[in-house]
């Protein structure tokens, strides 16, 4: 299939999609170790000098931003609230024009005590990671104790004013996935908005096993054994969740089915991983590379050169089922959501 190049200048690929959607890694680290993303003792992490500083961040959000299309930007790690400069690189985004809309991805460690900060720097909403609401579970899926200090982010990010408020729940068999109900009614009471994602083959240590993934087709057999899960009305557009709403609504619920039901032909996101590098798609086995680039004195229009020719390749989507798959070396936590 021939696609027309385009001349305003966004970032198409070769299958006519056009990334609108920046997820931005400002680190690998974190300050938890869920057992289905990394081992107990981490991993080796990116050496300082490999890290974009906040200033080369906000530059190549800048160049995505002004030059690329880009409307939507996301900060994830790792685990982006440990980022030092998180607040000045949230008000720097936000000051751009056009102003991105702007959102985050964290594991909400600390989120209470940042959440009025981050607001008034610009963040617009915000995704919580939580798989549990068993303190014995949470210790043992993230060898942390943390599961009060999540809660406690999920309140202050509410109160804050941010919106929505989003859980990202990964379920996996024979350890958390029969609290998926008990998830969705914590959601409802308290306003956020749950997501449960199929677990994907992203995990450092290389181990995922079909077999283990809850299906989206499980997910929601299990919440209809307690709730009225009826289609969302709304428009889907490329967000990864497919939504239904619950008991009538307004509140809803979303299933992010990366494998059982992919939705790679609508895929509008880019990635630019804490060293510098574009991925155009989570499952990427390659990258290009935009550090170099910067610190070699390219000017803007050459970046944005080099970041369009990037996602031109991308392909048509993650090859899971394909017999040919290849797990990416870089794991989850130095990509990001
Ligand atoms: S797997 Fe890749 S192509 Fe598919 S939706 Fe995710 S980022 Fe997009």
């Amino acid at each position: 299939m021939s696609v027309a190049p385009r001349t305003d200048g966004v970032l198409v690929d070769r299958y006519g999609r056009v990334a609108r959607d920046l997820r931005v890694s400002l680190t690998d680290k974190c300050n938890l170790r869920c057992t289905y993303c990394m081992p107990a003792e981490g991993l080796p992490w990116l050496a300082g000098p490999e890290l974009l500083s906040d200033e080369e961040i906000v530059r190549l959000v800048r160049v995505a931003v002004e030059r690329l299309g880009v409307t939507e930007v996301r900060f994830t790690g790792g685990e982006p609230l440990i980022r030092p400069g998180l607040v000045g690189i949230v008000a720097a985004v936000a000051a751009l024009d056009p102003r991105p809309r702007i959102s985050l991805t964290t594991n909400g460690i600390g989120l209470d005590r940042l959440a009025p900060a981050l607001r008034t720097a610009g963040l617009d909403r915000v995704n919580v990671s939580l798989d549990t609401l068993d303190p014995g579970r949470f210790t043992q899926l993230t060898r942390r104790p943390r599961l009060d200090a999540v809660l406690a982010g999920l309140a202050g990010a509410a109160a804050a004013g941010l919106s929505p408020v989003k859980i990202n729940s990964v379920l996996m068999r024979g350890v958390n996935e029969d609290e998926a109900p008990a998830l969705l009614r914590f959601a409802v009471e308290h306003d956020y908005q749950l997501r449960i994602i199929e677990q994907m083959p992203l995990d450092a240590q290389h181990g995922w096993d079909r077999s283990t993934m809850v299906t989206a087709d499980e997910i929601l057999t299990s919440l209809r054994t307690r709730f009225d899960l009826s289609p969302d009305p709304a428009e889907r557009g490329a967000a990864p969740a497919e939504t239904w709403l619950v008991d009538g609504g307004p509140a809803r619920v979303g299933v992010i089915a990366s494998v059982t039901r992919p939705f790679c032909g609508d895929c509008d996101r880019t990635r630019l991983t804490a060293d510098g590098q574009v991925r155009a798609c989570l499952f990427a086995t390659d990258e290009s590379d935009l550090r170099a680039a910067l610190r070699g004195g390219a000017d803007d229009d050459d970046l944005a050169g080099r970041w369009r020719t990037a996602m031109w390749g991308k392909r048509a989507g993650h090859g899971i089922d394909d017999p040919t798959f290849l797990q990416p070396t870089r794991p989850m936590s130095a990509i990001g959501g």
